[in-house]
């Protein structure tokens, strides 16, 4: 598989502390799932939060309207909302120091003006945002799928200029569109063993996606609006860029036919594709079965957020669904059912992930995991690689 994180080369981190992470666009939708997925997580602590100048200066509780369904921790409700400017600012409430990683829930807007300069500063700018997703030396990772292509970062100039005492710079790293993770994931086998001709796909994509307040009710309630704007160029563009392969010259993206039709539905968390697809090599349904059950490129690693079955395939008839299914693996599987023969393409079958988790929030923490396996989160002069320490 090429996978670049193999049992023998992960960096040990047994004995590691929790390094303190930061969060942009801390009060979105997106910015909150953080903040419900960073708490207790075992390598992470959220120690510095900012959103617009709206929200500086306020607590996080009084900032944020919280729309999930766990508790606001009150640790951060008590946290002031910090300016996003890349200083360590010592404000009250645990903003202190700039953290060197950082979350960033942008939108495409204000990332594309604001992300570099963290990366400037020094930091691994951990993005959602699609401003960079399609530059040429910026990873797009999906980390079961192409985690190789993590080694773009040592393209970029920030990266490559290290500070006076020899530390390397920062760099931006960042997770696709909410759809295109979904399914990529089940595609990524199915292209190993087969081959990918081409592929058709119809989504109907959760309000929650449009981050809050987002689409208006009176607009969305009993409807489905046939158009999210750039939504389907960015799924063909970004499929062929996970799936592409990494070449001396960038990536060099998958050739094959992609057409997708995106819409929003009335549902909150979930975004569900159907998908036609025609392979380079015929494949029986127990081949393609067989090809998602032993998708499992991650296992071993332990990565705290890795779900253990990435695609899980589901046998009933009417499965998967938003409300029923979303949650699988955590939040961070995709699952899969419906598989049966197409009339115009090879076979058809339904995906079904969950936009803020697997599609936003937790794939950029899974991504941030891997760069700490990789050794790319230690901003020290060397970085010591242990081998075989790691999976004891
Ligand atoms: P959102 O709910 O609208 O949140 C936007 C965040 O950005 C808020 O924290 C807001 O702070 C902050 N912000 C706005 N203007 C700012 C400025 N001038 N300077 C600094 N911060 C500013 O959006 P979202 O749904 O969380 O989406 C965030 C990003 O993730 C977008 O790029 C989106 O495309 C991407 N994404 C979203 C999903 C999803 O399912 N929602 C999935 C994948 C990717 P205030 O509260 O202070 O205004």
């Amino acid at each position: 598989m090429g996978h670049p994180i193999s049992r023998d080369s992960a960096v040990f981190l047994r004995d590691m502390e929790r390094r303190k992470v930061g969060i942009l666009g801390a009060t979105g939708m997106v910015g909150q799932r953080f903040i419900q997925l960073l708490n207790h997580h075992p390598w992470f602590e959220v120690a510095w939060l900012a959103a617009s100048d709206r929200s500086a200066g306020k607590t996080y509780g009084e900032a944020c309207k919280w729309k999930l369904d766990t508790p606001l921790p009150a640790h951060i409700a008590g946290m002031t909302v910090m300016p996003s400017v890349p200083e360590g600012t010592a404000g009250a409430g645990g903003a202190g120091e700039l953290p060197k990683i950082i979350f960033a829930a942008l939108d495409a807007e204000h990332a594309r003006e604001l992300e570099p300069k963290f990366a400037a500063a020094g930091c691994a700018v951990v993005s959602n945002s699609s401003a960079f997703r399609m530059t040429e030396d910026v990873p797009l990772v999906v980390p079961e799928v192409n985690a190789d292509h993590l080694e773009l970062i040592e393209r970029q100039s920030w990266r490559k200029d290290p500070s006076a005492d020899g530390v390397p710079g920062g760099y931006i790293v960042t997770n696709p569109n909410c759809c295109a993770i979904g399914l990529v994931l089940p595609l990524k086998p199915l292209e190993e063993r087969f081959g990918i001709e081409s592929l058709f796909v119809s989504t109907m994509q959760a309000v929650s996606g449009a981050g809050y307040p987002g689409v208006a009710s009176l607009d969305i309630l009993g409807n489905v609006i046939p158009y999210i704007k750039n939504e389907e160029e960015k799924l063909q563009e970004e499929v062929g860029k996970l799936l592409g392969k990494l070449g001396r010259g960038g990536i060099e993206t998958l050739d094959a036919k992609l057409s997708a039709h995106c819409n929003r539905v009335a549902v909150e968390d979930g975004h569900m594709e159907c998908v036609s697809i025609k392979l380079k090599t015929k494949a029986t349904r127990e081949e393609i079965l067989a090809a998602w059950a032993e998708f499992a490129p991650l296992a071993g690693l332990k990565l705290p957020t890795a779900p253990e079955q990435p695609v899980e395939f589901d046998v009933s008839p009417d499965r998967p669904q938003p409300r029923l299914d979303r949650m699988r693996g955590h939040g961070m599987a995709s699952t899969v059912g419906r598989l049966r023969e197409c009339n115009l393409l090879d076979w058809k079958f339904v995906v079904l992930s969950h936009n803020t988790i697997r599609g936003a929030a937790g794939a950029a923490v899974l991504n941030a995991e891997v760069l700490a396996r990789l050794g790319k989160l230690d901003f020290k002069k060397t970085v010591a690689i242990q081998r075989d320490a790691v999976l004891v």
